[in-house]
């Protein structure tokens, strides 16, 4: 067997699912929303399986799908992206990721990355025979720690591995601390992978900015996007990824060898997605800034410190003015089984030695639900 995946555990991501349903919590673990994604994309995904869209589609996308992302990246951003050279469709950001990973990586190289981190990105890097630099955000704002950042790069960095906006933390990397990043990769030759499955769940006056729009950093970057988040359809499992057509090339061939093609009836929905009006993706963030304020409202009435989550389905909360007589794991177990609320404890987003505070819960759930998990949290503590 491989020694790197046998002692790879469950994600906890499906431990916490499993636990809230086997004690009816309130699932504020697991990142998905309660609702269903638009109708009319659903609509478009049923109607094209009915339509024949069932056989192989291309290797990097259907071009309507792939003209799509490089039309969101022209309009979002004013990214230029080659829609036929530039974007490669993925079975979600996940196997983006790993595809990207796979492009540039060769064992012995170094990768850096962030903690706290998403849990599929260490595993990747590992296998791939590379090895990962990490590099800590410092709470109680979770900064970014500039000159350990600058010690972390090495003649044998290849790449840094940038979430924004943030798994856990909620974290919307600024201007000023993308220039410091970009600066770091010119100066030391290093490619980007960037992680921006949230990027249109970002709350004003925060701004996502790509890295991909800093100067220099077209040519070196990999940005990865997800219709799971961007359209509320978490299982749909939809990635796509853009970039300069020599990269994009790499993570094509490593798509090829991982999925070949994406189911090609969500492709066509989520082209149809992408072209939405700009509403749309406003009045997504607006939704969830909202729920976000009532779990963070709520939360600091309840004796949390909660830390600023400007993006993304989470925030996460210092546990320790609720003088909880063990550490984060323990903690969530506790809420899920005998409040009725599930979260994730923030300790499984490190390597090693994490910090045993911090719990990140999701607000991606509408208004009552949140409000009635606040209520039984409130009657536990
Ligand atoms: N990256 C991050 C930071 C995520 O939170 C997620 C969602 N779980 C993913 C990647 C994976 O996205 P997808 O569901 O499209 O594979
Ligand atoms: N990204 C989601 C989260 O962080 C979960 C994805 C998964 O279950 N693997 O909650």
């Amino acid at each position: 067997a491989n020694k790197l995946l046998e002692q790879t555990g469950t994600t906890i991501f499906t431990v916490m699912s499993a636990l809230s349903l086997q004690h009816g919590a309130i699932n504020l673990g697991q990142g998905f929303p309660d609702t269903e994604g638009p109708a009319d994309i659903v609509q478009a995904a049923a109607g094209a399986l009915l339509d024949h869209r069932n056989q192989y589609p291309p290797l990097t996308g259907l071009p309507e799908l792939k003209s799509a992302v490089a039309a969101a990246n022209q309009r979002f951003y004013g990214l230029p992206i080659d829609p036929a050279a530039g974007v490669c469709v993925t079975s979600g950001a996940t196997e983006a990721i790993t595809a990207c990973l796979m492009a540039l990586l060769n064992p012995g190289d170094e990768a850096i990355l962030i903690e706290p981190l998403y849990d599929t990105y260490l595993p990747v890097v590992k296998l791939l025979g590379a090895t990962a630099r990490l590099v800590r955000l410092e709470p109680p704002d979770w900064h970014l720690p500039r000159a350990e950042l600058a010690a972390a790069f090495s003649p044998k960095t290849k790449l840094l591995l940038l979430n924004s906006p943030m798994n856990p933390t909620g974290k919307v990397f600024t201007a000023d601390e993308l220039g410091f990043i970009a600066g770091l990769l010119t100066q030391h030759d290093a490619y980007a992978v960037c992680d921006e499955v949230y990027e249109h769940l970002v709350f004003p006056p925060a701004r996502h900015i790509p890295l991909m729009t800093l100067p220099g950093m077209a040519a070196r970057s990999l940005r990865i996007g997800s219709a799971g988040k961007t359209f509320s359809l978490t299982g749909w499992k939809v990635g796509y990824i853009s970039g300069p057509e020599n990269l994009i090339a790499l993570a094509a061939k490593a798509h090829q060898n991982l999925t070949f093609t994406t189911a090609p009836n969500l492709q066509r929905a989520v082209a149809l997605g992408l072209a939405k009006p700009d509403d749309y993706f406003t009045a997504l963030a607006g939704a969830l800034m909202e729920r976000r304020d009532i779990l963070n409202t709520g939360l600091q009435r309840l004796g949390f410190l909660t830390l600023p989550a400007d993006g993304s389905y989470f925030i996460t909360a210092d546990i320790s003015p609720l003088r909880f007589p063990g550490d984060d794991v323990e903690f969530c177990r506790a809420i899920t089984t005998q409040a009725g609320v599930a979260a994730i404890p923030v300790s499984a987003f490190y390597a090693a030695t994490p910090p045993r505070n911090y719990v990140r819960f999701a607000f991606c759930k509408q208004p009552d639900i949140l409000h009635e998990a606040l209520a039984r949290l409130q009657r536990w503590i």
